[in-house]
């Protein structure tokens, strides 16, 4: 058999577009939107059809009760608190020529900046002076694969080297370019937590139209990237759509049934699951107009069906989205959101953030959330969500299958709940400003007494005593 056709039964097995286009003519009535409903309180992991007919409803009154469940999802399984991360753009040098971003190689117009490691280091201690401990790192995709992986892996130790008083970055998640089994092996090596990686666009057709040069324009090569970062032990591994390339309905459907693929595979589905929206790029006029837009309202029903089909991976929101619209979808489903993003090469140091402001040349995409961590900090709170700055486990194994054994019975939200407050109180001592700072310590306080059993709250007291007595990163 020859590699072509291994490589299309392959595909088969992860993408079954006839199937894909017959869910979608998939209607259900009131009565099976409501048992559906039943089952995903119970957390269970829903088959496609299911989530077909959620996809389906239009009629307002029922898609407020599937608001409410995953409201309700997010809640018994997450708890209250909200991850936070920040992106690091570390070069904009891209082969590909993918027609919605602004590195594109045929946007001639952006100047190309590879942050050298010293460069990325010092990138990472203006980050960590405004308080962030996650960082994701992203960069374009050169032609060499060599000059890829090393550049990567050098780039992860940089971040990891960098250090504020006793602070450094916990996680470093990384979002490039798919690589070999083996130049995986060294990323993890490296220490990265999750590797990241959108699809784009999960209908073929598309595809091969909006990526017309370059390794990228390889779909397959695109969903090999999971496999192979699966194969070399990458167990927490992110996946999304680009929405806006293809009507989102297929591309939920799409990439709900890539995700019942990889758990078929290997035993764990995705540890995150992204939602980025097409964003209008300098140098890209395809990125002005999408020609599948869809509204808010559709936004929340896509994040809210994903929160009752996949209860138990994290879902990630970006700053490509204004502040209203997260406030809303955190309540729905989404579990971690990124602050004060730039999404340029250098884009944190202030002398070149000027230039940026003035000239979007050089930046992937425009962004809609501007407030800085401080103020999403204060927004959370007064929403009644605890912001984390938690990795423990990572530290800790809670990677992979580990992380969803733990998820599935509840058991996470108590840690996750409890190590956001102790991480919440390193923030508020050592970053917040005086009325962030006031409202944190009020809230875990009112939290501590209204909200954990008396033998957690004593947990809490003896870390929260720890922080005072300048412990970092110390969680259960
Ligand atoms: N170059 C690598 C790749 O393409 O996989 C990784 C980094 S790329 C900068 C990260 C992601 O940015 C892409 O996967 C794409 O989904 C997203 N992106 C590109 N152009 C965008 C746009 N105009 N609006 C929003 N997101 C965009
Ligand atoms: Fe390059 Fe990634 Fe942008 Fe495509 S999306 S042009 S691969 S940086």
């Amino acid at each position: 058999m020859g590699i072509n056709n291994a490589r299309e039964i392959n595909k088969l097995k992860r993408i079954d577009e006839i199937k894909v286009n017959s869910l979608l003519k998939i209607s259900a009535s009131r009565k099976e939107i409501a048992g559906i409903l039943e089952k995903a309180k119970r957390l269970e992991r829903l088959p496609l059809e299911d989530s077909a007919k959620l996809l389906s409803v239009t009629d307002p009154a029922l898609l407020k009760k599937i608001y409410g469940v995953a409201y309700y999802v997010k809640n018994n399984v997450y708890g209250k608190r909200v991850v936070l991360f920040v992106p690091l753009y570390i070069s904009n040098v891209c082969a590909n020529s993918c027609l919605y971003c602004g590195f594109s190689s045929k946007n001639k117009s952006a100047e190309r900046i590879k942050l050298t490691f010293q460069e990325i280091t010092e990138q990472t201690e203006i980050l960590l002076k405004r308080g962030h401990k996650r960082v994701l790192i992203v960069a374009g995709e050169t032609a060499s694969s060599k000059e890829n992986i090393d550049y990567y892996v050098g780039a992860i130790e940089a971040v990891y080297r960098a250090e504020y008083k006793k602070n450094r970055i916990r996680r470093v998640n990384i979002n490039v370019a798919p690589l070999s089994i083996e130049d995986f092996k060294k990323l993890k090596e490296a220490g990265i937590g999750t590797y990241q990686i959108f699809q784009e666009t999960y209908h073929e057709e598309t595809y091969r139209k909006l990526h017309v040069a370059g390794t990228k324009s390889d779909f397959n090569n695109r969903l090999d990237a999971v496999d192979n970062a699966f194969k070399a032990g990458i167990d927490d591994v992110g996946i999304g759509p680009l929405l806006g390339l293809y009507d989102y309905r297929f591309e939920i459907l799409a990439m709900l049934m890539h995700i019942e693929y990889l758990e078929k595979t290997y035993g764990v589905g995705p540890h995150t699951i992204s939602v980025p929206r097409m964003k209008p790029a300098p140098g890209s006029k395809y990125s002005l107009n999408s020609e599948y837009p869809f509204t808010d309202e559709e936004f929340k029903k896509l994040v809210s069906v994903l929160r009752l089909s996949v209860p138990y991976s994290g879902m990630i929101m970006s700053t490509r989205e204004s502040a209203g619209l997260r406030d809303v979808l955190v309540n729905l489903g989404v579990s971690q959101i990124s602050a004060e993003s730039e999404v340029a090469p250098g884009g944190y140091e202030n002398s070149l953030k000027e230039a940026f402001n003035n000239n979007g040349g050089q930046r992937q995409f425009n962004l809609n959330d501007q407030r800085s961590l401080n103020e999403i900090v204060m927004s959370l709170l007064s929403q009644g969500f605890i912001p984390s700055f938690c990795a423990a486990c990572y530290r800790k194994n809670r990677t992979g299958g580990n992380f969803m054994d733990l998820a599935k019975p509840g058991k996470i939200k108590r840690m996750c709940n409890i190590n956001a407050l102790i991480t919440l109180k390193e923030y508020l001592e050592d970053f917040a400003e005086l009325k962030v700072k006031e409202l944190g310590c009020k809230f875990i306080e009112e939290y501590r007494r209204g909200i954990l059993s008396k033998a957690d709250a004593k947990i809490l007291d003896k870390f929260l005593m720890n922080v005072d007595n300048g412990a970092r990163d110390d969680c259960i």
